[in-house]
């Protein structure tokens, strides 16, 4: 029979974070897959946990990967930790659970931090809906373009970023997303100097201009105005009645052109046909 494979979420930084169940994982498993091998090494003996380690990162993922999946199916169980939190955000882990579920191998994963989600509840800034980007590109034309990608979104936006690199980022993002959004700059989560800064882009931009950046950082920044998308809507300021006249001089049916104005203005298609014919 086939082992199975547990994603384990190890700290983010507290070593306090770590679950019992993790430990319980790390304990039982025959073999321990690690993104950074000597990281994970300590967070073994700080737990006095000792098990046969091997590495798993992106530039050994497809041999590993194999390696991994042939213990799996010698009917081992394996552990797979990222750097840090939750593995498969942000590093190689999503191949490695591509490869498992391709070879019915059964994986479960074992809850517990990622320093995207914890940024986010700590910025102040809407969480109901979210987006997650990574990392951007060190390539600027990349990143650019990852930029350019996302101006529009709506949602709250979040992106994980390396302290020499956080300058050129905030220029990208003041002149990609405007330097009046908000952003919250989140930094060394769970750590003795956990930070958040809360401003502008713009004002990131400067503090930054004469402050060295610090530590591991998450950014949060705001979605696009909603208003910005309505103001690019050519019946923004046409009447509901003249809103549909234009769909009719345009080819279509009464019928479908009150259809059409309701959906564009997120109104339901009674209101709209009581406005269109109120005398
Ligand atoms: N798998 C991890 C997770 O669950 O969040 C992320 C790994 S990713 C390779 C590493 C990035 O996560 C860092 O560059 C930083 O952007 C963010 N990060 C990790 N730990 C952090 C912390 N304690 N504070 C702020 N950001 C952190």
């Amino acid at each position: 029979m086939n082992g199975k494979l547990y994603l384990c979420a190890t700290p983010i930084g507290n070593l306090g974070d770590v679950s019992p169940r993790c430990l319980e994982a790390l304990q039982s498993v025959d073999i321990i897959a690690a993104e950074d091998t000597r990281r994970t090494l300590q967070l073994l003996n700080h737990f006095e946990i000792s098990k046969p380690l091997t590495s798993y990162h992106e530039h050994n993922k497809r041999e590993k990967g194999e390696y991994i999946i042939s213990l799996l199916k010698d009917g081992k169980n394996a552990a797979l930790v990222s750097d840090a939190g939750t593995p498969a955000i942000s590093d190689p882990g999503e191949d490695l659970v591509r490869l498992c579920i391709e070879n019915d191998i059964e994986v479960t994963s074992i809850p517990g931090a990622v320093a995207a989600v914890n940024a986010l509840i700590l910025s102040g800034l809407p969480t109901r809906r979210f987006a997650f980007e990574g990392f951007l590109s060190v390539n600027k034309r990349h990143r650019r373009e990852h930029l350019e990608s996302v101006k529009s979104d709506t949602h709250t936006l979040i992106f994980y970023e390396a302290p020499h690199k956080l300058k050129n980022t905030l220029n990208d993002m003041s002149e990609v997303f405007g330097s009046d959004r908000k952003i919250a700059l989140v930094r060394e989560l769970t750590k003795i100097h956990e930070e958040v800064k809360r401003c502008t882009i713009a004002e990131a931009v400067d503090f930054y201009a004469e402050n060295n950046p610090r530590g591991e950082y998450v950014l949060v920044i705001e979605g696009a105005n909603d208003t910005d998308e309505i103001e690019e809507n050519d019946w923004d300021n046409l009447s509901v009645k003249e809103h549909v006249d234009k769909y009719i001089a345009e080819g279509m049916t009464s019928k479908d052109a009150i259809k059409k104005a309701a959906q564009d203005r997120g109104l339901p298609k009674r209101d709209v046909y009581n406005e269109y014919h109120r005398e």
